[in-house]
């Protein structure tokens, strides 16, 4: 018989921490912590099989499984001196989702769940609090009817608000048993209103309907928008918790919190939490109340008169801060806690590894292995190299002049400017036609995530540093503050008003994550200093890598960024981009447009001294590290003027009728560029266009090695060769060249000639054509689309449906397509090695940056991988994960 249900409780359980596949993350987390002897109140998980089969089988559950859960529910019943269904003496449970990864909000909870007419007189008289009772059961009809029966929450909300109007109440806590007696009747007339039928009174009914409606869950938009953000697999499913209840709305002694065991912004060693006083479940992250500070040293910090946990409940709170450090030690890692201390005793309801910023996530790695609690080398693996980005990212200018419009939470670090928007909706649309926006909301709730998604930052009035928006704007990177008070926001004018002024949708607003700052404008930026902790990481990373790490870059800037972010080398020079800038851009027309040899050589003349200069400059910055100077590359008609003024200019400056110059543009113009006249093509039929960029190279290399005093050695690389025929033609010119300028300055330049392999062909005759050439660099933009006969300027219309619908497992020139592309790499790096044992072979495409595609450069063997300098960073720790054989899980 399969066993579908996992007991737990009494400091033991049948399951494990391991085992989140079966029983998802909370309930195996759930489980763990019972095993450890931690006070969780006891309860048994359904596993993510069973969602398989309910889906599997048309919503049906196994025929064994009501048995296994009537058995569990007497198990717990003992545990818990209750029974269930039992209006004598009841035992009241919570059904809750969890699948394999954290899905935070994205699955609805029910709480109380047993209670009924009867039962809520059972609970007045055996808690001695009639209050408490009631409150708690108004609170599960309200859940219940909103996540299985699908009762709008805000019909339960207006009933709540006008009977608090009516009374002149302010906090849900001025209510008595008297009033929530009259709220609950209403609140049956409603459910009797809206769905036919009374509220349902059975607890077997009740338990059955709220784990149909957990698994129902697992398909709900949110949940499915959340898996696609996060590529969790739809089959993996959900498991369901059904966990006895502790009552944190007892009164003055229970509350209920959230902590982290670090700060989750920061990562600072420091107990980091929420809580508040006779409350139950979600109202902490809810921003119903303002939540107190967990310590007295948070609370000092944030300037709060309300008592922390540690003053308040000091006994609970000893109990609570050595159960954090006995789960941080067991874990291995920073936890997010969730608790409920219910007349003083503490009780544990969740763990899991907290979600952190990229900062916090740096921070906590280090210390952790500094502490001995890790090694460095799982340090190494635990970072995610995409969270690097959000470092690399802009912060507000120190210098920049704040008048803050108003201070909330600094709830994720990092600054943003962009046009205020107030919906989630909006904030996709303009986001989709390239706008920068600000999502400025009360409050944010799962169905805002798209919105989130699409904002460069987050702005919130209500709700605490755990609240939804704070926890998903960190895991997001994105820069949010939350509870920002002072603002009034009124969706319906779309205005929101602060610091005496009142700001329209689409005006521009500055945040900053980091101290909770709100500014009018767009402020100044400035980039991050990259020491620190990051600067530690990255060191450890480094001695684990393999591969070498160099940036695709031309312009001095790009030169300078990418080795302050620790690029060993240019792996692609694009000499074309080189040419489009100002005066020289005249020329390059010039040269293109020419009809003879000798009017392309006089406009060649021009452009040789600003292409020596610029070598000569990347070579200085490099001071000695390679580069590899690609030939011009591209189609020629992408240079060529467009504009009646452009063709008027370039007319004048090569002294012929602007009619003339466009019979000779549209001669150039072809059908299909990308397999057109473009890479070494270029260099065979105008030789001397490659002549003249040979000539500034080795000059350039000349001038910087007598600057620099560095010998400098130049690496030549020839695009989209097919042949090796190819290659040796242009080969002969630059050896040519090379001799000639040796000759001339007295200098001998040490060069290498290699070439692009960015065709099928050239990948399957790399053993003929690695005898001509001593380095290959995988073009593997190009060997994509010419592999998979697709066009990446024209993808746009059907890519996105492959993806979505499976039919690729990614987007092929994001993640390289091992099996197909890298198939070829695979079979050129062996033929190029077996002619010439000691080829250096890199990648350049844009998959250089992509950790899962620079895992498979690792597992080929390839010496380097280059890419853009902004993700040096991210390749040189991918390039570290991937010689370590370990990939990042993610926390952040
Ligand atoms: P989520 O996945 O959204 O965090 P949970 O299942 O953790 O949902 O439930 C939300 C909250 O409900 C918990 O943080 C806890 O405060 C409360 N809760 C859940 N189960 C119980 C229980 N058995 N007793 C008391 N409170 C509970
Ligand atoms: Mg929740
Ligand atoms: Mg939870």
């Amino acid at each position: 018989m399969t066993k579908w249900v996992y007991s737990f409780g009494g400091e033991k359980a049948e399951g494990t921490g391991r085992m989140r596949d079966l029983l998802g993350g909370k309930g195996a987390n759930l489980a763990e912590m019972a095993n450890l002897g931690l006070p969780v109140p006891p309860g048994f998980t359904i596993s993510t099989e069973v969602c398989t089969h309910f889906y599997a089988h048309s919503k049906q559950y196994p025929g064994e499984l009501q048995a296994q859960v009537e058995a569990a529910l007497k198990a717990v019943g003992m545990l818990a001196e209750r029974v269930f269904g039992d209006a004598a003496n009841p035992l009241l449970v919570s059904v809750r989702s969890g699948a394999r990864a954290s899905m935070p909000g994205m699955m609805d909870t029910v709480l109380n769940l047993g209670l009924n007419d009867a039962s809520v007189v059972t609970l007045a008289k055996t808690s001695g609090d009639e209050r408490f009772a009631y409150d708690s059961y108004r609170r599960f009809i309200q859940m219940y009817s909103n996540v299985v029966l699908d009762i709008d929450h805000h019909h339960f909300e207006d009933i709540l608000e006008a009977m608090k109007e009516d009374k002149g109440y302010i906090l849900d806590t001025d209510l008595s048993a008297e009033d929530w007696r009259a709220i609950i009747a209403a609140y049956k007339a409603k459910v009797q209103e809206a769905s036919g039928k009374p509220f349902p009174q059975d607890p077997r009914q009740q338990l059955w309907g709220a784990i149909g409606a957990v698994f129902s869950s697992w398909m709900n938009q949110r949940a499915i928008t959340y898996r696609r953000l996060n590529d969790i697999p739809e089959s993996w499913g959900t498991a369901v918790s059904v966990q006895a209840m502790v009552f944190g709305n007892m009164g003055e002694t229970s509350a209920t919190g959230v902590a982290f065991t670090r700060n989750p912004s920061t990562g600072a060693n420091e107990l980091y939490g929420e809580f508040l006083v006779n409350a139950q479940g979600e109202d902490v992250v809810a921003g119903i109340r303002t939540p107190q500070n967990i310590t007295e040293a948070a609370r000092k910090a944030a300037g709060s008169d309300a008592p922390s946990l540690e003053t308040l409940m000091p006994e609970a709170f000893a109990r609570f801060v050595a159960t954090t450090h006995l789960l941080e030690k067991h874990y291995r890692d920073m936890q997010d806690l969730e608790f409920t201390i219910e007349r003083g005793k503490l009780w544990m309801l969740q763990t899991r590894g907290g979600k952190r910023t990229a900062r916090a996530s740096l921070r906590v790695a280090v210390e952790m292995a500094n502490e001995g609690l890790i090694s460095q080398e799982d340090a190494v693996a635990r970072i995610e190299p995409a969270s690097l980005d959000q470092l690399l990212h802009p912060m507000i200018d120190p210098k920049a002049i704040r008048n803050p419009l108003a201070i909330g939470l600094p709830a994720s670090p990092g600054a943003a400017s962009g046009e205020i928007v107030f919906s989630a909706d909006e904030a996709e649309q303009l986001r989709n036609i390239g706008r920068k926006v600000i999502l400025v909301r009360i409050e944010t709730s799962p169905e805002d995530i798209h919105g989130m998604h699409a904002a460069e930052g987050i702005v919130t009035t209500r709700g605490g540093m755990t609240s939804h928006a704070a926890v998903v704007a960190r895991g997001m990177g994105k820069p949010c503050v939350s509870g920002a008070g002072t603002i009034r926001v009124d969706y319906a004018a779309q205005t929101m008003v602060a610091g005496g002024v009142t700001l329209k949708k689409g005006d521009i607003l500055t945040i900053d994550g980091g101290n909770g700052q709100v500014l009018q404008g767009a402020i100044a930026m400035v980039k991050p200093e990259l020491t620190g902790e990051f600067a530690t990481l990255m060191g450890w990373a480094d001695q684990a890598r393999r591969m070498k790490v160099r940036a695709n870059a031309e312009t001095p800037q790009d030169a300078r960024v990418a080795r302050s972010f620790g690029a060993e080398g240019i792996g692609l020079c694009r000499t074309e981009h080189m040419f489009f800038e100002g005066e020289r851009i005249v020329a390059v027309r010039e040269m293109i447009l020419a009809e003879t040899e000798a009017g392309r050589r006089a406009a060649l003349a021009k452009l040789l001294p600003i292409q020596r200069r610029d070598f000569a400059e990347l070579f200085e910055i490099m001071n000695g590290l390679p580069v590899t100077i690609r030939l011009l590359d591209p189609p020629l008609h992408e240079f060529l003027p467009h504009t009646e003024a452009e063709i008027a200019e370039v007319a004048k400056a090569m002294g012929v009728a602007p009619q003339k110059l466009r019979a000779r543009a549209a001669d150039l113009h072809e059908v299909n560029p990308m397999l057109g006249f473009r890479g070494v093509r270029i260099a065979i039929r105008y030789p001397e266009i490659a002549e003249m960029q040979a000539r500034a190279i080795f000059e350039g290399a000349v001038e910087a090695g007598a600057k620099t005093g560095q010998p400098i050695k130049a690496e030549i690389m020839v695009p989209l060769v097919m042949t090796k025929a190819e290659l040796d033609v242009v080969k002969a010119n630059i050896v040519a060249m090379a001799e000639a300028v040796a000759k001339e300055t007295g200098v001998v330049v040490p060069y290498e000639i290699g070439t692009m392999i960015e065709l099928p062909r050239a990948a399957l005759r790399a053993g003929d054509i690695a005898k001509s050439a001593e380095f290959f660099s995988f073009g593997t933009n190009d060997l994509t689309q010419t592999t998979l006969g697709v066009s990446r300027d024209d993808a746009a219309s059907f890519l996105g449906t492959y993806t979505t619908r499976g039919v690729l497992p990614a987007d092929p020139f994001v993640t390289l397509d091992q099996e197909g592309v890298g198939e070829l790499v695979k079979i050129a790096a062996e033929r190029g090695r077996a002619t010439r044992p000691d080829i250096k072979l890199g990648i350049c495409g844009e998959h250089g940056g992509d950790p899962a595609s620079i895992a498979f450069c690792e597992s080929v063997g390839l010496d380097y991988v280059s890419c853009s300098p902004f993700r040096v960073p991210i390749a040189r720790l991918a390039a570290a994960q991937a010689a370590l054989g370990r990939k990042a899980a993610s926390t952040a």
